[in-house]
């Protein structure tokens, strides 16, 4: 195997592993289909909601619980028990905002856009 391939191979397994953390889908190509907000704990998808349907959503982990609010076809952690508050001030998701999961490190949760 050439240096290079080696290098390649890293890469990727990189990506996947920090994939396989956040649990979203890469957004590759265009997108097709309806637009939902996916909701990951410890990399497994736990609930997908449309963007056009408000709705609260408690995501309860073993490490703390994230409450998910979606109004006006915005998605947004508004209230955590988490030490830091990343997540609660990441801003909102939208239908079309999948390259910016909203991630909650402590609690191991990721919210982001996803199309089914
Ligand atoms: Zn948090």
């Amino acid at each position: 195997m050439k240096k290079r391939d080696i290098i390649a191979l890293t890469a990727m397994a990189v990506v996947a592993a920090a994939l396989a953390v956040v649990g979203c889908a890469l957004p590759i190509g265009h997108h097709t289909g309806r637009a939902v907000c996916a909701v990951y704990v410890d990399g497994k998808r736990v609930a997908a909601f449309p963007f056009d349907a408000d709705r609260e959503y408690e995501i309860i982990t073993e490490n703390g619980t994230n409450l998910l609010v979606i109004s006006d076809g915005k998605a947004y952690i508004a209230e955590s028990d988490c030490k830091n508050l990343v997540c609660v001030h990441s801003g909102y998701l939208t239908a079309d905002s999948s390259i910016k999961p909203i991630v909650c490190k402590p609690h191991k949760v990721t919210v982001c856009t996803e199309y089914e």
